[in-house]
């Protein structure tokens, strides 16, 4: 007897499996003809997915676009600079109450594992304080996993480097930093250095900001890689945007990474979020700032999709929609072939909970049982459709349940319904 059954539902690797749970596990896998379950949910036809999960987002931020005003130029530099005025005049209730939101939207997403990066370049700490209470207050359908990020410098703003102290010692989870912001590039150097000491000295995971730039002389993922292998941190660490390999020289980057790889960094590219940052200083031609992601794949780094900011100073849009993230990926990254496309569903799952090292996560017996019913037959079409959410599972729990996306027509002589799913085999 189960609590919670999924009948029919096709895996995204195509395999057709009823899902049977009882409290917050899978126990069977499978043809499960017969058995008895307290609830059921018909999944035939439909794509059942382990959970979306976001490596890189800011929760702090989040749902504040337009206060105190809105970002004119565009870019990274006016957002930071527009993000310290809402610092000055945002109150913790306010930051709780965002983030909660936010929240909501994730769980209607199927989006339950997000590792947002909160600002502790602020002496209250007001934004570690709300996060941590956001953290405990959505734990039991959400991973949230906080980095402490020192937006204006770990070196460059004066209390940075004992407000992340700070911040760890409250319980914040992972080790951010900014390399490309600090005044130099020696400093940026020596702040990469001391945050992954850091890390190793506590048993902490690393995610920075890194090279979130078009500048191709900004090589501090170099330095991540090398103290990664030095410190013994491989698979823990993750380098965020690394916008600026897009430009760098390509005889460079043949050297960059391996070293990479030997490392085990996590690549982190954020596809909404630079393809309007980037380029904003080019003329024509304009690059598009992305990443090199193929390219770090064919060399077996792990590279998952993050979705970064949604309504907030860097970036005017956004629904919580990882599906939304792969699709401009895809685009700017050119991954159009099937395998390409498929690639990229999984680095808004596999690869990121990967970067996350969430424990027990996915389809299989003993997971934890988090999941999503998307109305789509694949992963591809979930990804063309940026598919509904039919239904979002959580921890055993069904939390989320949304309409199928079919419109009712009035076309004389043409069917009543239009769905615009089409399955291509
Ligand atoms: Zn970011």
């Amino acid at each position: 007897m189960f609590d919670l059954m999924i009948k029919g539902g096709t895996m995204p690797d195509g395999e057709i499996a009823d899902i049977g749970i009882v409290g917050n596990k899978i126990t069977a896998m499978g043809a499960l003809e017969g058995a008895q379950a307290g609830k059921v949910i018909d999944a035939t036809g439909d794509l059942v997915s382990p959970p979306f999960v976001d490596p890189h987002f800011h929760m702090d931020a989040t749902l504040s676009y337009g206060e105190p005003r809105i970002n004119a130029s565009g870019t990274l530099l006016e957002g930071i600079g527009l993000w310290g005025e809402l610092k000055q005049v945002m109150t913790q209730d306010e930051v709780v109450a965002r983030a909660l939101t936010f929240c909501d939207w994730a769980a209607s997403m199927g989006l339950l594992a997000i590792r947002s990066h909160v600002d502790v370049c602020d002496d209250r700490l007001l934004g570690v304080e709300a996060l941590l209470d956001v953290r405990d207050q959505v734990k039991d359908y959400i991973d949230l996993q906080l980095v402490a990020f020192p937006q204006d410098g770990f070196y460059r703003d004066l209390t940075a480097r004992e407000n992340t102290i700070r911040a760890l010692d409250m319980g914040v989870d992972v080790v951010g930093g900014i390399p490309h912001f600090e005044r130099t590039m020696a400093d940026g150097a020596a702040s990469v250095r001391e945050l992954c000491e850091l890390a190793a000295t506590r048993g902490l995971m690393v995610d920075m900001h890194c090279d979130e730039t078009d500048d191709p002389m900004s090589r501090h993922i170099e330095s991540l890689a090398y103290e990664t292998q030095r410190l013994g941190l491989q698979g823990r660490v993750a380098g965020s945007h690394l916008t600026s390999m897009h430009s760098m020289d390509n005889y460079y980057v043949s050297k960059l990474l391996p070293l990479m790889a030997e490392a085990q960094i996590n690549a982190i590219p954020n596809p909404l979020i630079n393809i309007v940052l980037q380029g904003r200083h080019d003329t024509y031609p304009k690059r598009r700032g992305l990443t090199r992601v193929k390219e770090m794949q064919a060399h077996g780094i792990n590279v998952g999709w993050g979705q970064d900011c949604v309504l907030d100073p860097w970036y005017s849009l956004g629904t919580a929609d990882m599906l939304d993230v792969a699709f401009m990926g895809l685009h700017v990254a050119q991954m159009t072939s099937p395998e390409e496309m498929r690639t990229c569903f999984e680095m808004v799952t596999t690869h990121n909970a990967k970067t996350m090292t969430l424990a027990d996560y996915g389809l299989h017996v003993g997971a934890k049982a988090s999941l999503v019913v998307l109305d789509a037959s694949d992963p591809i079409e979930a990804l063309r459709l940026r598919a509904a959410r039919l239904h979002v599972v959580a921890n055993g729990k069904v939390i989320s349940q949304g309409e199928r996306a079919d419109a009712k027509m009035s076309l004389p002589g043409r069917p009543p319904v239009s769905r615009r799913r089409h399955h291509v085999n």
